[in-house]
């Protein structure tokens, strides 16, 4: 047994005395004292589900050493109650009493044939004795700590705190690190275009936001919106959209990431030269409007196609538009325009679509008027009524020469795809122009 002296706090002498604790000393031998595992003043206790309960059991059998549980001494001494390390407890004491058996396919180490459906009185004499004689690190609070109910919450607030748990995020993070990893590349370029707006503003990258923020861009562009994915905005379902299009395989993860890391980069190259725009014109950086903003940038992603070159043959007009339907002078405004209570993920859903209409009919995708480059037929007709002349250099061109069709207004600049906006030239001619 060993002590330790912590800070003296007002007039009291506290101490932290640490033993250790076997399974079989359970019914309160240890020290001469009978252990309260459940006092009023701790919360709740919630059964673990069998996973939980398996992986602690294997944890056990396998020797390792676990956090220290935390009790507190009753004021005469007689009895501890715990503070911390309640769930371990019992679960470990109802194992040692049959309570539950291993489900195997649980066990991340252990054969998980051997042991399903075991409970402690199936296990052979080694794998009881490693049960039985395994040690529990405790650290025993003097009893002021549970007389004075300040005291205590503070010590639950310091055992809460020390090991924050893992968010949502970060569980899915440790087996998508491959993707997760692409995100990561982007934080740089993407915080210093937040630190234009009022986004960000003093936001640290605290458990990878930002990373998360990145991703969310990506999914929201990647969206199919007919029909509805299960995915829209949360976390949990960010989640889920990576899980329904990769599995949870480290194999197809590894493999998705490595064929699509180009692709994945192309289309976050490209939302962020459209935030960036967005933000030099100086357009639509009003408080408040983030959400829209993110959800905007990435459609245009989605229904150009990722093209810089669509983005600008339609930007201008595609600002306007945008400006008057969706940017409006208050953000709530929108919201009464869309007709919905709050902004929740029904309004985003319902933002989406909206966006993708007026998108939709400004890229007019389906028309060919709006194609990036003139067909062969348009080509051949064209030829035929120049009578075979380059309109720039006015010789012939021969059927060995190698021929351009130039948009006289250029396609980038609005110029539609029709032949009244076509010349064919020379390739040589094309290129001097
Ligand atoms: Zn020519």
């Amino acid at each position: 047994m060993q002590t330790r002296s912590m800070q003296k706090e007002n007039t009291e002498d506290v101490t932290v005395r640490q033993i250790e604790l076997r399974c079989d000393e359970k019914k309160g031998e240890h020290h001469g004292g009978y252990i309260n595992i459940s006092p009023e003043w701790n919360r709740h206790f919630n059964a673990w589900n069998p996973a939980m309960k398996t992986r602690l059991v294997e944890t056990v059998m396998l020797g390792r050493r676990m956090n220290p549980l935390w009790f507190i001494y009753s004021e005469n001494g007689e009895t501890s109650s715990v503070l911390d390390g309640q769930h371990r407890l019992k679960t470990i004491l109802s194992f040692y009493d049959n309570g539950f058996k291993i489900v195997g396919k649980h066990l991340l180490e252990l054969d998980p044939v051997e042991y399903d459906k075991k409970s402690f009185e199936d296990l052979n004499s080694d794998d009881k004795l490693l049960i039985k004689n395994y040690k529990f690190s405790v650290n025993t609070l003097p009893s002021n700590y549970e007389s004075d109910k300040n005291k205590l919450k503070q010590m639950n607030f310091i055992l809460n705190n020390s090991s924050q748990k893992h968010t949502q995020y970060e569980l899915w993070k440790t087996l998508f690190m491959p993707i997760n990893r692409i995100f990561k590349g982007y934080e740089t370029q993407y915080s210093n275009l937040f630190s234009r707006t009022n986004y960000y503003s003093n936001r640290n990258n605290k458990r990878e936001a930002l990373t998360q923020e990145i991703n969310k861009l990506l999914v929201f562009a990647e969206l199919d919106t007919n029909p509805w994915p299960k995915c829209c905005t949360s976390t949990e379902t960010l989640v889920q959209y990576w899980r329904d299009k990769i599995g949870s395989q480290e194999k197809d993860i590894i493999e998705y990431a490595k064929v699509n890391e180009n692709n994945i980069k192309k289309k976050l190259n490209f939302m962020l030269t459209v935030l960036d725009d967005f933000m030099d014109k100086k357009i639509f950086i009003k408080k408040g409007w983030k959400i829209e903003n993110f959800i905007t940038v990435a459609r245009i992603g989605n229904k150009t196609n990722f093209s810089s070159n669509r983005y600008n043959r339609h930007r201008k007009n595609l600002l306007k538009i945008l400006k008057s339907e969706i940017f409006m002078e208050d953000p709530v405004e929108l919201q009464k325009k869309l007709g919905c209570s709050s902004r929740n993920s029904k309004f985003q859903k319902i933002l989406i679509i909206n966006i993708d209409t007026l998108l939709d009919k400004e890229l007019d995708m389906n028309n060919p008027e709006n194609n990036r480059f003139f067909s062969q037929n348009q080509k051949k007709q064209k030829l035929k009524m120049q009578n075979g002349i380059c309109t720039l250099c006015e010789n012939k061109i021969e059927p060995h020469q190698p021929a351009h069709a130039d948009h006289i207004i250029e396609w980038v600049k609005g110029g539609k795809t029709i032949l009244s906006n076509c010349d064919i030239l020379h390739k040589r001619c094309h290129e001097m122009k």
